[in-house]
């Protein structure tokens, strides 16, 4: 790459979470693939912002000290300390909780599943855009691709998202789904099934959280969207669709784009690979495949669920 690129928008703004570890976590292995991996695959120049409790940090420190020895780059970072994190998105987590976890309010890292959220308030100023990762992903594409589809973006738009690949929301609809003639559950592979779904027309999976683009200034200019983030506007969406999920911020987003679906700018597959295949094997077998189908080309792996990810 070239200096005038980065030097024209620096914005390539990289968080993940790294908390709950020790030396030998299988966490830390990930952390540290990923690094390595994100380093090798970059075009650009990316700022790294890590959210860490103490133990880790001390942690993320050795294993950031051996990935540049051992790719002999260097690398920008910074740490975040994960209870001044929590503290900054209480209302969120307040506001989610009772709906999204699956065992509610015992450690203040908890709060770490809605940060995506919030990290609009976390984030220096400076920073206008950035990219949450989990650690549990491999990048088979340059990372810029990632960051090239801000400019695709509506107008309208605070989040980027793919879609989830398996029917795990198909399951959460069931209630409203006997009452409801709707394409939201369904696969998105589908034709139009209903007239009554305008949003979404061809069936619509929900949202995978493992990839996440964020648009903070368009979030710290909005008047909505601190709305749409309160406790009085997740029960009424909880309420409307009998929805009760355990995985955090990516049911809100899923909620969202039943809801909302102008706020979120969906991704495709390829930028979110998910491949856990848990559905198949508790009760969707038939289904299945349709959901985790993926046609694009692949960016990015989430190997979600512990799933190993082939490295060919
Ligand atoms: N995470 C963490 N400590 C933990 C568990 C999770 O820091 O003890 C972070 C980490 O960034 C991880 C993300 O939370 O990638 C989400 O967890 P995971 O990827 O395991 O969930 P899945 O994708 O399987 O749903
Ligand atoms: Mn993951």
């Amino acid at each position: 790459t070239n200096a005038s690129t980065i030097t024209k928008n620096p914005d390539y703004n990289i968080w993940l979470i790294f908390t709950k570890v020790s030396t030998k976590s299988p966490l830390t292995v990930k952390f540290e693939n990923l690094l390595y991996n994100l380093l090798n695959v970059s075009s650009v120049l990316l700022n790294f912002n890590i959210i860490v409790d103490e133990k880790s940090k001390s942690i993320a420190l050795l294993k950031l000290t051996e990935i540049m020895v051992k790719a002999n780059k260097s690398m920008n970072y910074k740490f975040y300390d994960v209870q001044d994190c929590a503290r900054k998105i209480t209302d969120i987590y307040d506001a989610m909780m009772p709906f999204f976890s699956s065992k509610p309010g015992t450690y203040y890292s908890d709060a770490l599943f809605y940060i995506s959220l919030g990290l609009y308030r976390v984030a220096p100023i400076k920073q206008k855009r950035a990219i949450l990762l989990d650690c549990d992903l491999y990048f088979k594409k340059d990372v810029a691709l990632l960051f090239e589809e801000f400019q695709w973006f509506k107008s309208t738009a605070f989040f980027g998202l793919a879609p989830e690949l398996t029917p795990v929301y198909k399951h959460i609809l069931h209630m409203y789904k006997r009452k409801h003639k709707t394409t939201f559950g369904e696969f998105y592979h589908q034709r139009p099934l209903s007239p009554s779904s305008p949003n979404h027309p061809k069936g619509f999976q929900g949202y995978n959280s493992g990839v996440v683009l964020v648009d903070f200034e368009k979030q710290r200019n909005s008047t909505e969207f601190s709305k749409i983030i309160t406790k009085e506007s997740v029960i009424n969406m909880t309420e409307k669709y009998k929805f009760r999920g355990h995985l955090g911020d990516q049911d809100f987003y899923t909620l969202l784009g039943y809801e909302y679906p102008e706020l979120i700018q969906t991704l495709n597959c390829g930028f979110n690979r998910q491949l856990c295949t848990w559905w198949r094997d508790h009760g969707y077998r038939e289904i299945f495949d349709y959901y985790f189908k993926c046609d694009h080309p692949i960016v990015v792996l989430h190997g979600n669920c512990n799933t190993r990810i082939p490295m060919d």
